[in-house]
């Protein structure tokens, strides 16, 4: 399995950094925030390749680069199917928004939404909104991926025995009071969700600069920081 670090930050961006999203063997995009499209493009990935939309839920950071991949892909002549899937609101949430920007719609050809595949596992997160942890297994691997939540019982499930747990670090642990009340993680947190699920390497996503640099000062093994751009094996 690869898997390229599209995106490893958070809601609020700084310079090189994008939203958390990463791409599984060129095949199915976990989230896709503004610019992920962009940045494919650039990086020269053929998105014709891309059949699955997995999205955690439907904030911006995490979802408002849809209407741009489905316009590129039209625009590109790529008619072949891709099914989105998300939360039961991504269907007339896309499609209001899709209509705003007057979208044609021959644009709209092969795509569906909401589909299960056998490879797939789908269990809710706990955030603000309605959200979703996704694991993806192919060939003896699998990789497990949040998007915003909490620590919950319900990722450690949807994570057992992985090899690659990516899961969202927003907040260092002075932070918990925000963590809490925004229906995210602190470094701890991720980590102790990481280690009960038993999985082998904890890539951490949807950082910040503090939980990053929280992150770089722990020494472990089995902890990966993602860097944009990369891909990596398991
Ligand atoms: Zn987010």
């Amino acid at each position: 399995m690869d898997i390229l670090a599209v995106g490893t930050w958070g809601s609020g961006l700084e310079p090189d950094k994008r939203n958390t999203a990463f791409l599984v063997d060129g095949k199915t995009l976990l989230d896709c925030g503004p610019g992920t499209t962009e940045y494919l493009i650039n990086s020269g990935i053929d998105i014709s390749q891309i059949k699955r939309i997995l999205v955690t839920h439907l904030h911006l950071d995490h979802a408002g680069g849809i209407p741009e991949f489905i316009w590129q892909r039209a625009l590109h002549g790529i008619c072949t199917d891709i099914n989105i899937t998300g939360p039961v609101e991504i269907v007339e949430s896309m499609g209001n928004i899709l209509r705003n920007y007057h979208t044609p719609a021959f644009m709209m050809n092969g795509i569906t939404f909401n589909g299960s595949d056998p490879d797939l596992s789908i269990r809710p997160g706990k955030h603000t909104v309605e959200e979703y942890t996704y694991r993806i297994s192919c060939s003896g691997k699998s990789v497990f991926y949040s998007g915003d939540t909490s620590y919950t019982e319900e990722a450690i499930e949807n994570g057992r025995n992985c090899d690659l747990f990516i899961h969202e670090a927003t907040y260092p642990d002075s932070m918990g009071k925000e963590a809490n009340r925004y229906g995210h993680s602190t470094v701890s947190d991720a980590i102790r969700v990481f280690r009960a699920s038993g999985s082998r390497i904890f890539m951490p996503t949807h950082m910040t600069r503090d939980s990053y640099n929280a992150l770089l000062s722990i020494r472990d093994k089995n902890i990966v920081l993602p860097e944009e751009g990369k891909v990596y094996k398991i």
